[in-house]
């Protein structure tokens, strides 16, 4: 079983990095990749935990890029977290999280008891602050139940939406997971955040065309149907098709393991991968 799409507490996850890979082996996950939003601070601790588990590990991220305005995620697997570029532009970009995490907690602040404060405290050990902490934090003062709750209701109402900008463009996160010697992937596509609108085959033939290598087809945002017709444009384009669970421990209903990459895929991504670093030393 492999599980492409995994978030921890580093990000908006709830699980402790190691706590994660310890679930995963125990649902039968073979590989994993670890993937927080614009952080890569989780990954020594899942990456020393699957090896204790005889778990394969694989380093990823989630990039928060910009699609014309629209926030698309970007996937970047086997990548070298020492990349000076890389960590250059996530620093920045979790600096700009913060100031715009307070942007909508002063927005909210019209309307809830809610201070930067209480979000800091529900993000205590997280490098990359989001939404889910706001969320949790009004969770906490018992304005809703759970984060999803708040999703559809407090942080639904679109006055109050700050989108993470300026973030680099998908051809910057491109070349960003490029540069770090990794493989990008767009995630969800067409995941219930952003409707099947904005995504189509000439974006993703741009995009092949500045270094992406795959789409996420198997993801719980997807109906059965968006993933025959996500894996046709995988093959038009030329594109891998990979899959993921997206759990975020108790931050969402995904289940670890719920959504897997083919072996075939994977075995393709990790020749090609391969393949660039012995091009690159020679
Ligand atoms: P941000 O990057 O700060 O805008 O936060 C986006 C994150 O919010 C996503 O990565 C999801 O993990 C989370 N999220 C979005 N919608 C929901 C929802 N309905 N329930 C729980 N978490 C959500
Ligand atoms: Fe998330
Ligand atoms: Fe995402
Ligand atoms: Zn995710």
């Amino acid at each position: 079983m492999i599980d492409l799409h995994t978030h921890s507490n580093h990000s908006d996850g709830t699980d402790e990095p190691s706590q994660l890979v310890r679930l995963a082996a125990a649902a039968g996950v073979t590989t994993i990749a670890l993937t927080d939003h614009d952080t890569t601070s989780g990954l020594i601790e899942a990456r020393t935990e699957a090896t204790r588990h005889g778990v394969s590990f694989v380093s990823g991220i989630e990039l928060s890029a910009d699609a014309g305005g629209v926030i698309v995620h970007v996937l970047g697997h086997y990548i070298d977290e020492h990349s000076r570029p890389l960590q250059e532009r996530l620093s920045a970009l979790r600096e700009h999280r913060r100031g715009r995490a307070q942007e909508i907690v002063s927005r909210l602040a019209a309307d809830y008891l809610i201070s930067w404060q209480d979000v800091q405290e529900m993000a205590a050990g997280a490098d990359s602050v989001g939404r889910p902490h706001i969320a949790d934090a009004l969770v906490a003062k018992g304005y809703a139940s759970s984060r999803p709750e708040v999703f559809s209701t407090i942080l639904g109402n679109t006055s109050r939406y700050v989108p993470v900008l300026p973030a680099p463009t998908v051809d910057e996160a491109i070349h960003l997971i490029d540069v770090a010697g990794g493989l990008s992937t767009i995630a969800h596509p067409w995941g219930s955040a952003r409707g099947s609108s904005s995504i189509d085959r000439a974006a993703l033939a741009l995009w092949k065309s500045a270094g992406l290598s795959g789409i996420e087809v198997w993801h719980r945002e997807h109906s059965r149907v968006q993933r025959g017709q996500l894996l046709r444009l995988a093959d038009l384009v030329g594109l891998y098709a990979t899959g993921g669970s997206d759990y975020h421990g108790t931050g969402k209903p995904n289940r670890i393991g719920e959504c897997e990459t083919p072996p075939h895929v994977l075995d393709r991504m990790a020749s090609r991968v391969v393949s660039r670093l012995t091009a690159g030393r020679s």
